[in-house]
């Protein structure tokens, strides 16, 4: 847990009491500050409690007594509206931050070893990223750790020793709480438009995400996907404000200076040579353009903390991947079972499917507004669409006369019915993939849970433990 340094006979209030505040109100207490805590949840209230916090009412408290507010990032504090706690707060001058700032403090006041911190922030490719760079640096025998927004929330990391790197997920409201983090490196993967609800507007979306690059000096790095508009603009602008040093990432075009993974090929030119590191098809867990932006970035990240470019290519290769993100669940008689859970709109499942063919797809859930849209370039590569969850008739409908499809309404019988399919036509390259392009909500808790009913159907389907499975759907 890190140690902190707050006025010890003044509490803290911590709202919202998710994975992160709970963190928060366990490191508060364990360094001694007293805390006030509060949940609209009164299940989650409970655990505050049994951890010694105070339970105190924040939409009505004295707000006199706290120094600091600490906000879970999922509550509004600004668009489209301030949420009352906040508002009783900034009445009496309470500062409002995250997590992540006091992190950040307790790096700054010495509480903790002086060490690097490598943030990651964009609206796609954060946690594989960030994942992928606390990978290639532990490979490399750095001391380092990974989470924040993904995995472990940063109050509960362990404190790395003297010279250690901290690497963090930093989605947008997290560094809206965050004023005074200073990053050795920064990454800013890319930006496209979402929540722009809580950030009123594009312009308060891209201004969030580049607060990743305040407090760094000549010393630290920014390292920018240049792929799309917004990010480009914020490239330019770092560039035209010279704080530090600006390194280009792009999967599209050679930018002198920068890190490019053209046709999968990674190249380096931060200093000047254009070398190729590596081809990126040596790297299965990292499949796809968007993952050849998210490994340039992370190689761009490894070499502003000083690895050589052969120990950063070691660990890009020997990357496990994530859960949920086009992970290899099984390989069946050659065919390929992959959950991509994680791909809860349209967006994110053309990722997937861009990788594959033929595709055996599971599809449907809790359909987004957008439904299949920009998804029929793909519908080439589809040997049959498994129609699941609350989207099967809008998708049965969308798909008719384009993909052949099976509505089979759970996602045990959507696999059952693929793996006969895909194992029936053993047709080379073919992959059963659940890549849903639909929240999860009508039929699972959330996305893990949806990607772990996958990945058990498929285990049993496999040889070690349902040999009789394959044998019997495949005859
Ligand atoms: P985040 O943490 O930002 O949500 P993840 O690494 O969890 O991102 O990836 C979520 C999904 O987003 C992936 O399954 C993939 O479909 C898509 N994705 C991943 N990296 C990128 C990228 N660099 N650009 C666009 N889409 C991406």
């Amino acid at each position: 847990m890190i140690p902190l340094r707050t006025l010890p006979d003044r509490p803290v209030a911590v709202f919202g009491l998710g994975k992160s505040g709970l963190a928060t109100a366990a490191a508060l207490l364990q360094s001694g500050t007293p805390v006030w805590a509060w949940d609209d949840d009164e299940s989650v209230r409970a655990r505050a409690a049994a951890m010694g916090a105070r339970l105190v009412e924040l939409y009505g408290c004295d707000w006199s007594r706290p120094t600091a507010l600490v906000l879970s990032p999922g509550v509004p504090h600004t668009h489209p509206a301030p949420h009352p706690v906040v508002t009783a707060a900034r009445a009496h001058g309470v500062e409002i931050i995250g997590d992540v700032e006091l992190f950040a403090r307790a790096l700054r006041d010495g509480t903790l070893p002086q060490a690097a911190v490598i943030g990651v922030t964009g609206t796609n490719g954060k946690s594989t990223t960030t994942a992928l760079i606390g990978h290639v640096l532990q490979t490399a025998r750095r001391a380092a750790i990974a989470g924040g927004n993904l995995g472990t929330p940063v109050l509960s990391f362990d404190p790395l020793p003297e010279n250690g790197i901290y690497v963090l997920e930093l989605s947008s409201y997290q560094l809206e709480l965050t004023t005074s983090l200073a990053c050795r490196a920064a990454v800013l993967l890319n930006v496209t438009p979402d929540h722009l609800g809580r950030h009123g507007g594009i312009d308060g979306y891209v201004a969030a995400k580049t607060r990743i690059f305040a407090n760094q000096d000549r010393s630290d790095t920014a390292i920018v996907g240049i792929d799309d508009a917004h990010s480009r603009a914020v490239r330019d602008a770092l560039i035209a404000a010279g704080k530090q040093r600006v390194v280009a990432v792009s999967t599209g075009i050679r930018i002198p200076g920068g890190v490019h993974a053209l046709d999968g090929k990674l190249i380096d030119d931060t200093d000047g040579t254009n070398r190729l590191v590596l081809d990126l098809a040596e790297a299965p867990a990292l499949p796809g353009v968007h993952n050849w932006q998210n490994a340039a970035a992370a190689y761009a990240a490894c070499r502003a903390v000083g690895l050589a470019p052969e120990e950063i290519a070691h660990g890009l290769r020997s990357y496990p991947g994530l859960a949920h993100r086009q992970e290899l669940v099984a390989t069946l008689n050659g065919v390929r079972y992959i959950n991509d859970s994680k791909a809860t709109n349209a967006d994110a499942t053309a990722k997937a499917l861009a990788c594959y063919e033929p595709i055996y797809w599971i599809v449907g859930g809790r359909p987004k507004e957008t439904g299949l849209e920009g998804l029929e370039g793909f519908y080439p590569r589809i040997a049959r669409a498994f129609l699941i969850g609350e989207a099967e008739e809008a998708f049965a409908r969308a798909l008719d006369g384009k993909v052949p499809t099976t509505r089979c309404g759970t996602l045990a019988a959507a696999v059952a019915a693929a793996h006969e399919a895909a194992q029936r036509e053993r047709r080379e390259g073919a992959v059963v993939l659940l890549s849903p392009a639909c929240a999860s909500f009508d039929q699972f808790a959330n996305f893990e849970e949806r990607g772990d009913a996958f990945r058990r159907l498929v285990q049993a389907l496999s040889p070690g433990s349902g040999a009789a499975g394959v044998r019997r759907a495949a005859s």
